[in-house]
């Protein structure tokens, strides 16, 4: 082991090591570092100094349901919305979450009746396959007596259950809509709507629902932030996902809602300020980036010639006032080849790490493959896979 070089006092880490052409390239995770070079180019306009005694308290407003939510931060998160056009925010509750996962749990302890934790059964949480990964295990993991995962909402019977929609889907991209009639019993949808903005998809409305999760992984790419919002009409409802946080982690870090809130308004000084640059606006960026490489990694399956692809669609956008064509996030990859059964695995033969249709209760001949790593990653990847016969 070489001698490891001094790490200087309050140097970041910079997260997953760099590529060579002969690296196992990672695409399991949806690791948004394919933003880090926009953010190296818009100079101070997302950066914070944070003195020593500054964000010390507990409490940020304690007037508000959600007693732990910067100002700051709220007032962006709707400033952004507004601008983009793809949710309503008036009317609604800003909760601030650790992640939009925090307030994914948030949500079904809110929704859950606490009566099923003693004599009921617990609520059902359902999603329509193929589902993200981390719903079943999240919703599982402490075998809460309040809720259970209960699979694919298609082929759920019974009436009291929660339903989650994520539109844009993850894996696949498709746009959804809750299957489940919440007339027809004591259904509640929750939707994750980590994916509906500009760089992914056209904005074609704005979505209106009960409960909408946002997060700054996948509209800014700052995962390593934690923080994502919550868009609550129910005040009820509000206060029981607050209580969930305040008896899960006290709160929600200040310093990073403090940083999210500047990151949001570099986003949105750059569409509406007068001076700002074009190069520093974020959805034009993302978009063209995310096309250039659906139309290489398209190229590279067709060089191939043994995987398919969901096809493209397109639709008007609301935010860029032109058509635009939706460009995942994930590439929900199919191999064509008879003999492999299981995608995953032949891709890992070839030293590329994906995840297996079979963990969003799909076929094992698909594979979910990370668009958002760092350009030499994503080089790599296509090269690799169009190499492949
Ligand atoms: N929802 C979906 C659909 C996601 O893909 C992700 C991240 N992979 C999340 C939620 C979680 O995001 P966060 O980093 O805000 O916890």
């Amino acid at each position: 082991r070489q001698q490891e070089e001094p790490v200087a006092a309050g140097a970041p880490s910079t997260g997953k090591p760099a590529v060579t052409p002969e690296s196992v390239i990672n695409l399991d995770h949806g690791d948004p570092t394919m933003f880090e070079e926009f953010w190296r180019g818009t100079g101070s306009a997302a950066e914070i100094v944070i003195p020593g005694w500054q964000t010390m308290s507990y409490f940020s407003d304690v007037g508000n349901v959600c007693w732990f939510l910067e100002p700051g931060f709220d007032h962006e998160v709707r400033r952004l919305h507004r601008l983009v056009g793809n949710a309503a925010v008036d009317g609604y509750h800003v909760l601030v979450g650790t992640g939009s996962t925090q307030l994914f749990m948030a949500a079904l302890y809110a929704l859950s009746p606490p009566a099923a934790a003693g004599a009921g059964a617990p609520m059902s949480v359902v999603s329509t396959a193929p589902y993200y990964s981390s719903y079943p295990a999240v919703t599982d993991f402490l075998q809460s007596g309040l809720f259970r995962w209960a699979g694919d909402a298609n082929s759920f019977k019974g009436d009291a259950y929660i339903e989650l929609v994520c539109s844009p889907n993850n894996p696949d991209g498709t746009i959804r809509e809750a299957v489940l009639s919440s007339e027809s019993g004591n259904g509640i949808a929750v939707h994750d709507l980590a994916y509906y903005w500009p760089q992914y998809t056209p904005i074609t409305k704005r979505a209106d629902h009960d409960i909408m999760l946002f997060t700054v992984s996948k509209s800014t790419g700052h995962a390593g932030t934690r923080i994502g919002w919550a868009l609550v009409k129910d005040r009820d409802v509000a206060k029981k996902m607050t209580k969930f946080i305040e008896l899960n982690t006290i709160g929600v870090s200040k310093d990073s809602q403090l940083r999210a809130a500047k990151v949001l308004r570099a986003v949105s000084d750059a569409y509406e300020l007068p001076e700002a640059r074009e190069e520093h606006r974020l959805f034009d960026y993302g978009r063209r980036k995310m096309a250039e490489r659906w139309s290489m990694l398209r190229e590279a399956a067709a060089a191939s010639g043994i995987f398919s692809l969901p096809d493209e669609t397109s639709g008007h956008c609301n935010f860029a006032k032109e058509t635009a064509s939706t460009n995942p996030a994930f590439a929900w990859l199919r191999c064509d080849r008879e003999d492999v059964e299981d995608c995953a695995s032949f891709l890992r033969g070839h030293k590329i790490l994906t995840r297996s249709g079979s963990q969003f209760g799909a076929d094992p001949r698909y594979v979910r493959v990370s668009m958002l790593d760092r350009d030499d990653a994503y080089d790599i990847f296509v090269r690799r896979l169009a190499s492949l016969k």
